[in-house]
């Protein structure tokens, strides 16, 4: 049985005529979350979770044709039952579960198995078919537990209020930057950059509950935000937006603060290794419950990854596919441009 193919356009379920995230536009295409390299432009018709079409309207078009699923909804689609299971990757995220004559596959898209407080936690799914991705797949990548990196990131802004300094933390608009909002939630005065603002507006409008923030206008005058708590997307690090904040520390929330010495990430005074994808024992947990007979690895540490898995008796393929092992850094682009 083969429920889905890999094509030159993205993951394809040929007996329910559909594609999961595919990269070229076609007929119908299943989203797995908002990220701009899951979530592509010029598809003729789109299915995803409830949270994830504001975010696709936002970042795609306002008129794309969209009809959406809550988790766990069963949806038959040419014989193909298709489900959405939580991904807790970002809020929305989802994986897909496809079932056809008792065969199950699922295409997981991002996940991360800690409950980062704000996505629905990630839902483990038996299959005989599982896509995992590998960004973090490397045994060096071993996630604090969520509560105690929130306590150091609280801890960093206090010392920074002791010292009358600006709080800056670095993140990416679409997941990070939430989540630090709810780690910092209660301890001093939000700021956000408008690319978050405007983010937090599309979560908003599906009656998802953030902290309370203000959207200052960082082409006027800022200093009204000295000691408070600001949080920009990467795309201005070393930009004259953040020379403009009084008094500034400046932190960089992202998974690859974990290797030390990441070139890009010098002119920053903290780092917190934070991240929305699994680390390296959390996709193994992941892959192990699934308990299926194939497991095929997309972007990150494809190689090494998928041979490890065959060593430890899971049989596995790498597959080629589009999907950024940085895939937020696409959106940011994306969202500062506009
Ligand atoms: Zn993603
Ligand atoms: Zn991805």
């Amino acid at each position: 049985m083969k429920l889905i193919t890999f094509t030159n356009k993205g993951i394809y379920c040929p007996q329910g005529k559909f594609y999961i995230d595919p990269w070229r536009p076609v007929d119908l295409a299943v989203i797995t979350h908002g990220h701009a390299d899951h979530a592509r432009w010029g598809m003729k018709k789109y299915l995803c979770h409830h949270f994830t079409k504001p975010i696709l309207k936002k970042r795609i078009a306002e008129d794309i044709e969209c009809q959406t699923l809550q988790y766990g909804e069963v949806l038959n689609i040419n014989g193909v039952k298709l489900s959405l299971h939580p991904a807790g990757h970002i809020i929305g995220s989802a994986q897909i579960r496809l079932e056809y004559k008792g065969y199950v596959s699922v295409i997981s898209g991002d996940y991360k198995v800690q409950d980062d407080g704000l996505s629905t936690p990630f839902e483990l799914v038996k299959c005989n078919e599982f896509v995992t991705e590998s960004t973090f797949g490397l045994p060096i990548y071993n996630w604090l537990e969520v509560d105690d990196l929130n306590k150091r990131m609280q801890s960093w802004v206090l010392r920074n209020q002791e010292n009358q300094k600006t709080s800056v933390f670095i993140g990416y608009s679409l997941g990070k930057a939430q989540r630090v909002m709810k780690a910092v939630e209660g301890i001093g005065k939000i700021h956000v950059h408008y690319s978050i603002g405007k983010l937090n507006q599309a979560f908003e409008e599906v009656g998802i509950q953030l902290p309370d923030y203000e959207v200052p206008d960082f082409r006027e005058n800022i200093k009204h935000v000295a000691g408070d708590i600001v949080i920009v997307p990467p795309a201005l690090l070393d930009s004259n937006v953040i020379k403009k904040i009084p008094d500034a520390a400046t932190a960089i929330c992202s998974g690859w603060m974990q290797v030390r010495g990441a070139r890009r990430w010098r002119s920053a005074d903290a780092g917190f290794a934070m991240s929305d994808h699994a680390d390296w024992k959390g996709l193994l947990q992941a892959i192990k419950a699934t308990e299926a007979e194939i497991v095929h690895v997309t972007h990150g540490q494809t190689e090494v990854f998928s041979k490890y898995l065959n060593e430890i008796g899971i049989k596995s393929d790498v597959v080629e596919t589009l999907y950024g092992d940085d895939d937020e850094e696409e959106t940011e682009k994306e969202i500062i441009k506009d």
